[in-house]
């Protein structure tokens, strides 16, 4: 249980961090000149990496089920993203024989369940006593666009039974009988595999992560969570570049249903090779790490909203309200009121409220004597004093409560309680795992890491230890 709590709060986090994207002018830019059938939140992000480069071609290949036996200690299991199901073909449950008298349906996006029944002509008294029957109305307006729901309908309007799946392993069939509704559930074996997998970029990271089989949801969590520290997705990348990955897949009838966290990866670009590997480290949420152990995130993250640009930086500057020489003990942010302000650290939450000049702000307390202040806020986060949160949770709105004369960000680094400029203070490292956390990460991880470089060996020519070429010259002896 404490696995879905977990994916549900990174579920929140992520939805967080796409709201966030849906502010930058370069996505509104992007989206027009893209076809309608782009415009959805992944695509559109990916088509980013798409554009990067003229298509070339690409060499991927990807170890299948059976080998992922070869990884002998278990990596974790994970909260996974539901994918659509196979379609509900007539004939497919074993309760039902094939009969022409099914119709499918495909949810489209948007589609409402209302127009879904009467795209079909069934009246809507028959479709709240399907709705009443238990569970029902539950599982159908779960469904996600791409799902489908089978009809049997002998006659036009006439509704005789039901078919959808109410998740990955139980398809439910109802069947309506006068004002009786009878429900049989089949279930279906899932099996979860670990598999590594392997891509080398030609044309597009997207392209090539799409023919390596990894989802865009995979893709955003390399680029946006493991990576988004050491490379610059959309500056660094060149032909030539490669990734690994070594995460768990849902199968189901010999069919991939599902793909769960990335469990490793590796990334190679501009001849180094960079790493991550996903670990819970004491009861927290899992993160990802180095080889060596040590946290990918950093203490602190650069700028607490995204797509805004600095219009006051650390110093002496005149007061825009006050109108005299002041020290500006902070760095403003301008950006557009209501942009999400995101927490610079792991952090306690300290205060929350107004405080004269800065409007409203929340102070968040990170240990070893640094805290964050974020003023004028237009409202807050879900958030209480005393308060644990991440890093990235979102804490507030930007506004101009308070002296602001216009919406920004008042942000202030704090180290002892002085106010000190972020730009210029040395950051401290995050904590590394050590004693019986690191064995316990390095006994996880370096199975993991073997398969990869196994892999990377039989695919790249020049792929050596840590993804260096290696040159070919034998050590000589003397003489
Ligand atoms: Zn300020």
């Amino acid at each position: 249980m404490q696995n879905s709590e977990q994916g549900r709060v990174r579920k929140q986090r992520f939805q967080q961090r796409l709201n966030v994207l849906h502010v930058s002018t370069l996505h509104r830019r992007l989206k027009q000149h893209l076809p309608a059938a782009f415009n959805t939140r992944w695509t559109r992000r990916h088509w980013i990496h798409a554009s990067l480069f003229a298509m070339i071609g690409a060499l991927v290949a990807t170890i299948v089920p059976g080998f992922s036996n070869a990884i002998d200690t278990p990596l974790s299991s994970h909260a996974t993203l539901p994918l659509p199901l196979p379609p509900l073909a007539p004939g497919q449950s074993p309760y039902s024989l094939p009969t022409d008298t099914w119709h499918t349906l495909r949810i489209k996006s948007g589609q409402t369940l209302s127009s879904a029944f009467d795209e079909l002509g069934i009246p809507s008294t028959v479709m709240h006593q399907v709705l009443q029957h238990p569970g029902t109305k539950a599982a159908l307006t779960r469904l996600r666009p791409g799902a489908e729901i089978a009809f049997d309908m002998p006659k036009s309007g006439e509704l005789r039974g039901l078919r959808f799946d109410r998740d990955a392993s139980h398809r439910v069939e109802l069947s309506l009988a006068g004002d009786q509704v009878h429900e049989k559930v089949s279930t279906r074996a899932t099996t979860t595999r670990t598999v590594v997998t392997s891509g080398q970029i030609s044309s597009s990271l997207y392209v090539a992560a799409r023919k390596a089989g990894l989802t865009p949801a995979a893709v955003a969590t390399m680029t946006d969570e493991i990576f988004k520290y050491d490379i610059d997705f959309d500056k660094d990348l060149q032909p030539g570049d490669r990734f690994s990955v070594v995460m768990d897949e849902t199968w189901r009838e010999g069919e991939r249903i599902d793909s769960g966290d990335i469990l490793a990866a590796t990334f190679t670009t501009g001849g180094k090779t960079y790493s991550g590997f996903r670990f819970e480290r004491g009861g927290k949420q899992a993160e990802y790490f180095d080889i060596t152990g040590r946290p990918l995130k950093k203490s602190f993250i650069r700028m607490p909203v995204a797509y805004s640009r600095i219009s006051s930086t650390f110093g002496a500057r005149r007061h825009p309200v006050l109108g005299r020489m002041r020290m500006h003990k902070g760095i403003d942010y301008a950006a557009s009121s209501g942009t999400p302000i995101m927490a610079a650290g792991d952090a306690r939450v300290q205060f929350v409220g107004n405080q004269r000049g800065y409007g409203n702000v929340v102070i968040l307390d990170h240990g070893k004597g640094y805290s964050t202040l974020y003023g004028h806020m237009s409202r807050f986060g879900k958030l209480r004093t005393g308060q644990h949160i991440d890093q990235g949770t979102v804490i507030g709105y930007v506004g101009m409560t308070g002296l602001a004369t216009g919406p920004h960000l008042h942000y202030e680094f704090r180290v002892g309680g002085q106010q000190r400029n972020p730009a210029s203070v040395t950051m401290p490292p995050p904590t590394p795992l050590a004693g019986a956390e690191l064995a316990a990460f390095r006994a996880k991880t370096s199975p993991a890491m073997a398969r990869i470089q196994g892999m990377e060996k039989l695919l790249y020519a020049d792929a050596g230890a840590g993804g260096k070429a290696q040159p070919e010259a034998k050590r000589k002896g003397r003489g």
